[in-house]
């Protein structure tokens, strides 16, 4: 198979036609921009799993790049032109934005908080204000307004699913891309290595911020909520 792209935690293949791809997700596990990284066998699996029935469970709410499962850490989905942002919506405040403005953690957003951020190693996804984006030309309005329901619109199912499931979504990130005619589309993944999930009731962590802050073993972790969703 052509490999398209080796990124941290997944290797994009060419698929089977030229306006596909295979999504393969691997064992490895990073934070901090990869300064921390390990190798976690069976973390590929989960993380593929955990997105495969979510984008399913999605697919007549959010127009999204999934077609179809094709193995046990791997599936078939559009080739799109990504957009160099990342789409951030937050239930609940922790993370980069408690250290970047001070809120107290676990404070609720009603409405949730939908953010921006540029996709860029180099600069560290730094956040941005609508004005950056339209002067860097990252996407027009019509996309972020499109990014921004679409955002929402995930964010109001997946929290209503995880909910009675006992888990809290506090936060997750998204990315979109572009098919070669302009339709914008769900992209990339939908697991706790890109959101954050908290017991309802405990408020423990099921989610790679156990591996960023050494909470315990994120294998466990990622295998509760398979189990809660039935996988
Ligand atoms: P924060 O901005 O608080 O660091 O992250 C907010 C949410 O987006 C969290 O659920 C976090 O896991 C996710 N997120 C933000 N940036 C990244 C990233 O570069 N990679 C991954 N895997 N998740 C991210």
């Amino acid at each position: 198979m052509q490999t398209l792209y080796n990124g941290k935690a997944k290797t994009l293949f060419a698929g089977p036609s030229p306006d596909t791809i295979i999504i393969f997700f691997k064992d490895t596990v990073t934070a901090g921009n990869g300064v921390k990284h390990a190798t976690i066998p069976g973390k590929g699996a989960l993380t593929a799993q955990i997105s495969i029935k979510l984008f399913e469970m999605l697919k007549d709410s959010v127009p999204s790049h999934y077609i179809k499962k094709l193995d046990a850490q791997s599936f078939l989905a559009k080739k799109l032109q990504i957009l160099p942002l990342e789409v951030v919506v937050r239930n609940y405040a922790t993370g980069s934005i408690v250290k970047r403005l001070g809120l107290p953690r676990g404070q609720a957003f009603q409405p949730p908080l939908v953010e921006f951020f540029y996709k860029s190693d180099a600069l560290h996804d730094p956040l941005l204000c609508l004005a950056h984006i339209q002067a860097l030309g990252l996407a027009t309005p019509h996309e972020l307004a499109q990014m921004e329901t679409y955002a929402r619109h995930t964010n109001a199912l997946l929290t209503d699913y995880f909910w009675a499931l006992g888990l809290k979504l506090i936060d997750m990130k998204l990315e979109f891309g572009k098919t070669p005619d302009g339709t914008l589309l769900l992209a990339d993944e939908l697991s706790p290595d890109t959101m954050r999930l908290w017991d309802a009731r405990t408020h423990e962590s099921f989610d790679k911020d156990v591996f960023r802050e050494d909470k315990g073993d994120l294998l466990t972790a990622y295998r509760e909520v398979a189990r809660r969703m039935g996988l």
